[in-house]
């Protein structure tokens, strides 16, 4: 009985390996994917995704990019799936998720889904949502100190009080969850929180870096319920280094896709081209 078990066990287990294989074949030895379960209708689907995903050039976020694995772990939840985003079973749970959008039901990701995507997390940030109604929102009244320790590499750091509280909720939750989170006490740790509006332009007229034009203009940093999170580095970048092997490389990090799996359980949303970047969403800003 235990070797008839064992022996189908073995059976199922291998033809998922063989299906992940087709799929994964030339990406290179990775960490071990979740199986996903098979869905013939979509084996096309999930070769074009798996095509797209490292080549396309598409340009969503405001300046061309190659490929959209660096969305993948945000669409992945988004659509509902625990799986790779190069699998049948992402395509079958995205074209459900197109149908749901009225997108064409196809399965492949192209550049009106990720798009649409966008739409979505843009839309669960009020600081876009006010931002696109042409209002700049008032620095806060009151901020809070955030701990030595809270601050990365020791930095002052100030947020509101109650964002603050709500990130230090957080972070205790990610690390009690997952182990390399509380090994690592740099990580999650903010390396930017409120920005005085007034100090944000000077510094972009002086250092010629105004962010996209962000500092100069209307940053979410000046809510006091911004923070940028230390995620890791990719080896030569520094924390927000937006260039997208940086990106790429903090998106695939434990501490990512922590974030993404369970930051919205504690009010947080990300700023999907910035891996780094979240908006606390429980008080107007
Ligand atoms: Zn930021």
């Amino acid at each position: 009985m235990i070797g008839k078990l064992t022996g189908v066990v073995l059976i199922l287990a291998l033809g998922a390996a063989a299906g992940e294989l087709a799929f994964h074949r030339g990406h290179g030895a990775g960490p071990a994917v979740r199986a996903c379960g098979p869905a013939p209708r979509y084996i096309f689907a999930a070769h074009q995704n798996s095509v797209t995903l490292r080549t396309a050039a598409w340009s969503v976020f405001g300046r061309p990019e190659t490929g959209w694995e660096v969305y993948a772990p945000l669409a992945a939840h988004e659509i509902g799936v625990d799986c790779p985003p190069d699998t049948e079973g992402f395509a079958e749970a995205l074209a459900d998720w197109q149908g749901d959008h009225r997108l064409p039901s196809t399965g492949i990701m192209d550049e009106p889904t990720l798009r649409g995507l966008d739409r979505i997390w843009q839309g669960r940030r009020p600081f876009v949502v006010v931002s696109a109604q042409g209002v700049c929102p008032a620095p806060p009244a009151v901020l809070a100190n955030a701990r030595p320790d809270e601050g990365f590499g020791g930095k002052p750091i100030q947020l509101r009080p109650v964002a603050l509280d709500a990130y230090r909720r957080m972070v205790a939750a990610a690390r009690a969850a997952e182990p390399v989170l509380a090994a690592d006490r740099r990580m999650l740790t903010i390396f930017s929180g409120y920005r005085d509006p007034a100090a944000d332009a000077a510094r972009c007229a002086k250092e010629l870096n105004c962010n996209a034009v962000v500092r100069a203009t209307c940053s979410a940093h000046r809510t006091g319920l911004a923070m940028d999170l230390y995620l890791g580095a990719a080896p030569g970048y520094g924390p927000d280094s937006s260039a997208d092997p940086n990106r790429l490389y903090q998106t695939r990090s434990n501490a990512y896709l922590w974030m993404v799996a369970h930051a919205r359980a504690f009010g947080f949303v990300n700023y999907p081209f910035e891996p780094w970047h979240w908006e606390w969403t429980g008080e107007a800003p």
